[in-house]
């Protein structure tokens, strides 16, 4: 008689949450809680095109099922801790997840796009030296709803639901926020399945570009299962410089990281490959830096992205002038690249790189020791 058993309803806290269920995962999910193969389609329609926090906003399922869905599942997003506008409309939401962990995610308004940047992680690995989330202690990777709901949470805030089909502000996702995401890559990959969903988040491939430090194997993979456009944080160009600078380079050295590049499936004239590029003073940012970095890029479809460096308090280099940012550009551009100078934006809400989560942390220490200054 387990068939006719009633299941038994778990405490609030324990209810499985339904949001960041990819579509094969919510068809099980409801093929276990004994509800039709149609109801999976409207439920992934409910939470990911219309954007329902609430069972009982679900309008086309009869009453007693919203109740009973509500009583077993959650749908449940991360607290938003901090919500911070610049005065030059880039937004940023610190969010809170159930343990505690915290990320960043940023909204930048430009006249053509709406981009948002996405974390995968919690922290990072990298220890990148320029880098402030380098310092920070990783401590997890995020889950796939975890990553989902970085955008939910944005369009929420946006009042972007339903998902639009044109005129939309988020318009473009950049994986380019706390942490490595091919050292996610499962993940991030089931992440943005839901994402480019055309029922659901409906955001293209086309809009969404993942940046990496140079995870080698895990590039071929991302082009050929995922798609989305690539984007590579190279920094430099010789070895020796590059090892300091991003130490994954002593595992994947650049030959094998533009080998991989090369190889980007998917890469085209259409769909260049971008690659970030740092501006340090006195580092690697002369005419002779920018010359080699166009031989190397020869044969790849690119664009470079300069990128002013963004100090924070201890950081061991300082921005090149805009003097030198020109000069390196003009000869990237002479050579046939878009080589256009990245401008730093919500810099009073320190938007940039695992700011905002560290002034959050360095003040709650301060309120938790207020004696350990002295
Ligand atoms: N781990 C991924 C994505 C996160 S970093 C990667 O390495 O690509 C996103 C971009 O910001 C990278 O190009 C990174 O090198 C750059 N970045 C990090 N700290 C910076 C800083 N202080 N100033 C300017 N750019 C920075």
């Amino acid at each position: 008689m387990y068939g006719v058993m009633p299941i038994p309803i778990p405490s609030e806290a324990r209810r499985p949450n339904l949001i960041g269920l990819g579509r094969a995962a919510l068809a099980a999910e409801l093929a276990a809680f004994g509800a039709q193969p149609f109801r999976a389609r409207q439920l992934w329609h409910w939470i990911y095109h219309r954007g329902a926090t609430d069972f009982s906003a679900m309008t086309s399922l009869s009453k007693a099922f919203r109740e009973e869905l509500a009583a077993h599942y959650a749908l449940s997003r991360p607290a938003v801790s901090r919500a911070l506008t610049s005065i030059d409309g880039t937004r940023k939401w610190l969010l809170r997840f159930a343990d505690g962990q915290e990320v960043e995610t940023v909204y930048i308004p430009e006249e053509e796009r709406g981009t948002l940047c996405v974390s995968s992680q919690v922290g990072c690995t990298l220890s990148c030296t320029f880098c402030h989330t380098g310092t920070q202690r990783l401590v997890r990777n995020l889950t796939a709803a975890e990553i989902v709901a970085q955008i939910m949470i944005a369009r929420d805030a946006l009042g972007e639901w339903p998902s639009p089909s044109n005129d939309r502000q988020v318009t473009n996702i950049v994986l380019m926020g706390m942490g490595e995401p091919l050292f996610n890559y499962d993940n991030v990959a089931e992440a943005l399945k839901i994402v480019m969903d055309p029922e659901g988040l409906a955001i293209s491939r086309r809009k969404i570009t993942l940046s990496t430090a140079g995870v080698v194997p895990a590039i071929r993979r991302c082009g050929a299962e995922i798609g989305v456009n690539l984007a590579v944080s190279l920094h430099a160009v010789r070895d020796e410089l590059r090892d300091r600078l991003v130490p994954l380079n002593r595992k994947y050295p650049i030959a094998e990281l533009l080998d991989a590049c090369r190889n980007y499936p998917g890469a085209s004239n259409a769909r260049r490959i971008t690659f970030e590029y740092v501006m340090l003073k006195g580092v690697n940012d002369s005419p002779a830096d920018a010359r080699e970095l166009v031989r190397l890029l020869a044969g790849i479809p690119a664009k470079v992205n300069l990128i002013p460096f963004n100090p924070w308090p201890g950081a061991p280099y300082e921005c090149s002038s805009q003097a030198t940012i020109a000069a390196f550009s003009d000869i990237v551009f002479a050579a046939g690249y878009s080589a256009p100078v990245r401008t730093p934006r919500g810099r009073d809400i320190l938007a940039a790189c695992g700011q905002l989560k560290s002034a959050t942390v360095r003040l709650r220490k301060h309120e938790l020791e207020p004696l350990s200054a002295a």
